[in-house]
């Protein structure tokens, strides 16, 4: 089955007794048992629910992986599984992950005495040298955010097998439609489905895929006892969302190429990272094990004063943080999700004042750079 099918048979499609084309929505919490032990494959919904099972079906499916699991946002899906982890353990992380791991990281999951190192993780040599006795998995995102930096899928999957550790992937960015991380040997896949699966900005779910059944039974038994569940109506619309992901990634990536090209041709914008274009770095190793670039840009509009005024003027780019919906969203990294990084440690980083990143959604594209351009004029 090609992609654009798995998304919608992939997984249970509707319902057996009915006929309904979609899946039941279970509000439900307790399941009636035939006899004390004796039930129907449900006794209670942390557990599990019929209307969940059916969305980590199809994102089992949709991953190429063994299970998969539906959590109540992003944070809680990658909460559960550092929790299934043992303290001492040390971890790997990308330096620059998503901020809301970071603090994760930094500031709860190290307090229970779990270990870990940033670093980046572009360079294979780097995690390599980063490995310890008690290093126990190495955590990516590629593409980052903001700067898109890639990491080689195949190179640190050949690293963690000969040292038997995890490898885990942050597949936000990229979706299951464009990359598939278990192809390239991670073990467990994860996503903030509030982003690209949801889709319409109107749902906050998380989402997990393990390659094995004793990962498997780690992560369920993780998600019963800490209890951190996605709920049946917001499975449900995450399902409805999923079924049109393959027209909007097409559309997201033929928007997001024009308006690269469009941004190329504007004296006023530099250093535009976009693993789509040749010279990005990393672009040789996306082009590997994704099969297309998505919907995010960064790039320099020259200075904190143009990159506000851009902001204040556009029309039909919405300011927020978060990414991939059918809206187009537009942020300044240095002011508002980095902006707790020291100004010094930024620049290094090579996130200016002036870094603008982009989240092209569904509009016009003619509409889009007329937006643009009047509001880097005005
Ligand atoms: C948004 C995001 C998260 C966190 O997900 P929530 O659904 O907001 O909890 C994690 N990783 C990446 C890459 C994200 O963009």
């Amino acid at each position: 089955m090609r992609k654009k099918t798995q998304l919608i048979h992939g997984g249970i499609s509707g319902d057996d007794k009915t006929g309904a084309v979609s899946v039941p929505i279970y509000q439900v919490s307790t399941y009636a048992q035939d006899g004390v032990g004796k039930h129907r494959g449900y006794e209670y919904s942390r557990t599990g629910n019929p209307t969940r099972f059916a969305l980590e079906e199809l994102i089992k499916d949709l991953e190429g992986g063994y299970r998969g699991f539906a959590f109540g946002s992003g944070m809680a899906a990658i909460t559960a599984v550092l929790m299934t982890f043992n303290q001492g353990d040390h971890i790997i992380f990308t330096d620059d992950v998503y901020g809301g791991t970071y603090r994760l990281v930094n500031n709860v999951i190290t307090r229970f005495g779990l270990e870990a190192s940033f670093i980046d993780t572009s360079d294979p040599a780097n995690v390599e040298k980063a490995v310890q006795d008690n290093t126990k998995a190495i955590y990516v995102e590629t593409p980052t955010n903001p700067l898109l930096k890639i990491t080689d899928l195949t190179e640190v999957s050949k690293l963690a097998k000969q040292r038997d550790l995890k490898l885990i992937v942050d597949n936000t960015f990229s979706t299951p439609y464009w990359q598939n991380p278990i192809e390239f040997g991670a073990d467990i896949v994860l996503h903030s489905a509030t982003k690209y699966l949801g889709g319409h900005s109107d749902v906050v779910a998380g989402l997990v895929v393990v390659n094995s059944e004793q990962l498997a039974d780690d992560v369920h038994f993780v998600l019963n006892s800490s209890g951190g569940i996605l709920g049946p109506q917001d499975s449900w619309l995450l399902m409805r969302g999923i079924k049109t992901l393959g027209i909007r990634m097409e559309e997201i990536e033929d928007n997001t190429r024009q308006f690269v090209e469009f941004l190329e041709g504007l004296p006023e914008v530099t250093n535009i990272y976009y693993p789509g274009l040749d010279a990005h770095k990393g672009h040789d190793v996306h082009q590997k094990q994704a099969r297309g670039n998505g919907g995010m840009i960064s790039f320099d509009v020259g200075s904190g004063e143009k990159a506000d005024q851009v902001l204040r003027n556009v029309n039909y780019f919405t300011l927020a943080e978060s990414l991939g919906a059918v809206e187009s969203l537009i942020s300044v990294p240095a002011m508002m999700t980095h902006a707790s990084i020291p100004s010094e440690r930024r620049l290094e980083l090579g996130i200016t004042d002036g870094l603008v990143r982009v989240s092209i959604g569904l509009e016009d594209i003619e509409d889009l750079k007329e937006d643009f351009l009047q509001a880097l004029r005005k």
